[in-house]
């Protein structure tokens, strides 16, 4: 005789097979479709500055839809939970954006990224110990016979199915790792620890070696029986937040924009896992966007860096820079001019080539710089800008600066595309960039930016160069020999207060 026990719940024939409210009805699939398909556009909107206030819209009202649905279909939480946890964390957002600098946005983004890494933890250990309420859990028949009446019988047990152990386990390890990854990424870029690559002897084999550990230590998870996950949950999350540590501190200073990008493709790895554990399409479509593109990015960066993208996460770039400043070594000469003088040669120019770096962010020039090459045009001076990919601290740094100030798109150029045109301009105006010109990128195999792809401002009849001082070095800590060619002319001042002065030169 075969008898069985079931300890499940039996579902009610009374109601109807997708409740209004119930997160598998197929309004929700369509609500959350609609949603990616608006972050699909989203990021298409983005990817030009003419089209990227739409394509901010696109995004919020996809984050709108997917909010409502999740939050209305649910019921992990009860309405006034939710929209406290939304007025608490709005109100911390609305505050850190009001305060932040311009200049401190990469370290932000950096933090934020960390956010999304511990969320993704605790979910997956939100879901590791209440399982039944992330509807992870399979019944599991257990045959065997009575011991008094001899029958064969079946005892059935709950547990989380492999599936959604191997998602569970993953998601941790990616939030894991992300989490430590960023927190170090935001220290080095905060300048809270030094920028310089930090090499453990045997650091490839450590690395590896941890990252082989924790994928067999998944498959382990997925196979265990109940009793014995625990330690092996608890294995995963302390050796991803290791690894997450260990794969960033080698990264040096002037890899730190893929880092960035880097992360915030894993932010959305993180997410899209939160998504499986979930079940909530909307997070895998919003996850895996963010991670494909971030991933992108991250191509993007290194070939604009010319570097490889393993050896970025390999680490180790840019080990000298901090011993190689220019701050220690013997005064070159160097011509120094006046705000006059930029703004007398200015007006005499045929074409003019403006390059913006991270001191034109630190004195917030943009609109004086806008307005200076307001009056060149007026003067019928050909006035162009050249955005290095890496100018700034993050990924199109100055872009924003300078749609912020109303700067045409069409006067924008990227750097392959103006990069040819300098041997036929009249002056290079170099603005708070340093490391974007530096010629050792091209000749010095030593330098720590050696093979990164540089504005050519040394083929440009004149170079006017604006920076504080001759002692300040760029992100890269490097000397830079454009200082001391016979064409260029150093401003020292600070961007603003140089370019008001030159506008009123000119004006
Ligand atoms: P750099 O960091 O190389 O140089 C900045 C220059 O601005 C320095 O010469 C500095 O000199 C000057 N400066 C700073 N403040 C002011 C101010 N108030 N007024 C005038 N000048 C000022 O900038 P770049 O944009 O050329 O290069 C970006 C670097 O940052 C690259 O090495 C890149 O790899 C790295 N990076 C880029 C990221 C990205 O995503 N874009 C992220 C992280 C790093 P002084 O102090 O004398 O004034």
């Amino acid at each position: 005789m075969v008898a069985a026990v079931w300890n499940g719940t039996v579902p009610d024939p009374a109601l109807p097979l997708h409740a209004a409210g119930d997160a598998s009805s197929p309004w929700v699939g369509l609500a959350y479709l609609v949603a990616g398909a608006l972050f699909i556009l989203a990021l298409r909107g983005l990817s030009h500055p003419s089209t990227s206030v739409r394509g901010n819209r696109f995004g919020m009202a996809g984050m709108l839809i997917a909010v409502v649905t999740t939050v209305v279909t649910h019921d992990l939480a009860s309405l006034p939970e939710i929209l406290a946890a939304i007025g608490i964390g709005g109100a911390i957002g609305w505050i850190i954006a009001r305060r932040i600098a311009m200049t401190d946005m990469p370290q932000l983004v950096a933090a934020f990224h960390s956010l999304v890494g511990m969320a993704a933890v605790l979910v997956g250990w939100a879901a590791y110990l209440n399982p039944a309420a992330f509807g992870i859990l399979r019944s599991v028949g257990d045959a065997f016979t009575h011991p008094v009446i001899g029958a064969e019988l079946t005892l059935w047990r709950e547990e989380i199915n492999p599936v959604s152990r191997i998602e569970l386990g993953l998601g941790v390890a990616i939030g894991a790792i992300t989490f430590s990854g960023s927190v170090i990424a935001f220290l080095k870029l905060a300048g809270r620890m030094s920028g310089a690559p930090i090499l453990l002897p045997g650091r490839h084999v450590i690395n590896l070696g941890t990252l082989a550990a924790i994928l067999v230590l998944v498959a382990l998870f997925a196979a265990a029986q109940p009793g014995a996950t625990l330690p092996l949950i608890i294995a995963i999350t302390v050796l991803a937040f290791l690894i997450g540590f260990l794969l960033i501190i080698p990264i040096g200073g002037a890899d730190m924009p893929v880092v960035v990008s880097m992360l915030n493709s894993y932010s959305g790895w993180a997410a899209a896992a939160m998504g499986f554990t979930l079940g909530n399409t909307a997070m895998i479509i919003t996850g895996a966007l963010v991670g494909a593109s971030g991933a992108i990015l991250s191509y993007i960066m290194c070939r604009a860096m010319n570097r490889r993208f393993l050896s970025v996460i390999a680490g180790g770039f840019g080990a000298d820079a901090a011993v190689a400043g220019s701050s220690g070594g013997e005064a070159r000469p160097f011509r120094q001019g006046s705000a006059e003088d930029a703004a007398y040669m200015l007006e005499q120019a045929e074409r003019v080539i403006i390059i913006p770096g991270y001191g034109m962010a630190v004195a917030q020039a943009q609109h004086a710089l806008r307005e200076m090459a307001d009056l060149l045009k007026k003067k019928g001076v050909d006035v162009r800008y050249a955005i290095h990919p890496v100018a700034g601290r993050m990924p199109g740094h100055m872009n924003v600066l300078l749609a912020e100030a109303n700067v045409p798109y069409d006067e924008v150029f990227e750097l392959e595309d103006i990069n040819s045109e300098f041997a036929q301009t009249n002056i290079a105006f170099v603005i708070g960039a340093n490391d974007v010109v530096n010629p050792a990128a091209k000749t010095d195999k030593s330098s720590p930016i050696y093979g990164m792809p540089v504005f050519d401002v040394d083929k440009a009849e004149q170079v006017f160069f604006i920076k504080r001082s001759m002692s300040g070095a760029g992100y890269a800590g490097v000397d830079n020999e454009v200082f001391y060619m016979p064409q260029t002319t150093m401003l020292l001042a600070d961007a603003k207060k140089m370019v008001d002065d030159i506008v009123k030169a000119l004006s």
